[in-house]
């Protein structure tokens, strides 16, 4: 019994690894905790990695398998994601590690409120008093920790995380500026209904590089678009979210799922390559076609069953 769910829970991980689809049903509360243990697992979630500087004032402070991101301003220090409630203290560490300090962080942002992404913000707002500003549609998750979420607030028990009440609310297209750097808010609802694009331009050795960090083209395990949506009005939100993100040209971009951006590979590139081994635009193209793909395969599966009855028998 356990080995079978065993099974099932790494073809489901190796599936959101994928960016594939997997047959659509509710998770049970023993699913989704054994599923979240499989991913932390498999995707090393929760393992401390070495921070590292990546081009201009952005760092990587993340876990192993979780992108959080530092931009280093001329007044302070603005976040981005906070990973699994256990990264907060491992972020901290690498912030000092880097030699900057965490009281200093004054902006704390995320992709989008799920328990991997937004995991360690009440820590670090607490702990720092770092000020959330979060897209207007995500404050309730972030608020609730994830107890409104459309998908996985029926789980709040497993999946939910601290609250972190946040101060200033975003409508899309609003800019998030910290002493020299401004990054731009896009809503890209779908994966969530608050999932967030953001984006910036970073000057280094006197190039500007365009920089993203796409979020909410993602379907997880179990969503439904068409047949019984997960929300009303998801598959027009996939849709838009992907058309915006197929229209971005990064030169970097970011996944906070790193084995999907190869990060280790760039980050490896970069000891003798420098910034180059970061640039990427035909990678980010993969990435939204891999992401359209499971989107169109998902609709195809859920209206089969509605085209057959249509057909008649
Ligand atoms: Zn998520």
């Amino acid at each position: 019994m356990l080995g079978g769910i065993r099974i099932l829970l790494a073809a489901l991980a190796a599936a959101l690894l994928l960016g594939q689809s997997v047959p659509s049903r509710a998770q049970t509360t023993e699913e989704n905790k054994a599923f979240l243990e499989t991913a932390s697992r498999t995707l090393r979630w929760e393992e401390p990695a070495e921070p590292v500087k990546i081009i201009g004032p952005l760092y990587f402070v993340g876990t192993k398998g979780l992108g959080a991101w530092l931009f280093t301003t001329t007044e302070g220090l603005i976040l981005l994601n906070t990973g699994m409630p256990s990264s907060g203290p491992m972020i901290e560490a690498s912030i000092r590690k880097l030699g900057f300090s965490p009281d200093d962080i004054k902006i704390l942002l995320t992709g989008h409120a799920h328990i991997d992404h937004a995991g360690g913000h009440a820590y670090i707002k607490q702990l720092f008093g770092a000020k959330v500003a979060a897209m207007d549609s995500e404050v309730q998750n972030l608020e609730s920790g994830g107890e409104s979420d459309f998908f996985y607030g029926r789980d709040v028990d497993v999946l939910g995380f601290a609250p972190a009440y946040v101060d200033r609310v975003l409508r899309d297209g609003d800019q998030v500026r910290l002493g020299d750097v401004v990054l731009t808010a896009l809503h890209t609802p779908g994966h969530t209904r608050g999932a967030t694009t953001w984006t910036t331009t970073i000057v280094d050795g006197g190039k500007a590089y365009s920089l993203a960090f796409p979020d909410g083209g993602g379907i997880n395990p179990g969503y439904r678009l068409a047949d019984r949506p997960s929300y009303p009005g998801i598959e027009a939100d996939y849709r838009n979210t992907l058309h915006r993100l197929e229209m971005l040209k990064p030169d970097i971009w970011f996944s906070s799922h790193l084995e999907k951006m190869d990060f280790d590979g760039k980050r490896e590139r970069a000891t003798t390559e420098g910034v180059s081994a970061w640039v990427d635009p035909e990678g980010y193209r993969k990435f939204v076609a891999t992401q359209r793909r499971a989107f169109e395969d998902q609709m195809d599966k859920e209206m089969a069953p509605a085209r057959k009855s249509a057909e008649g028998p």
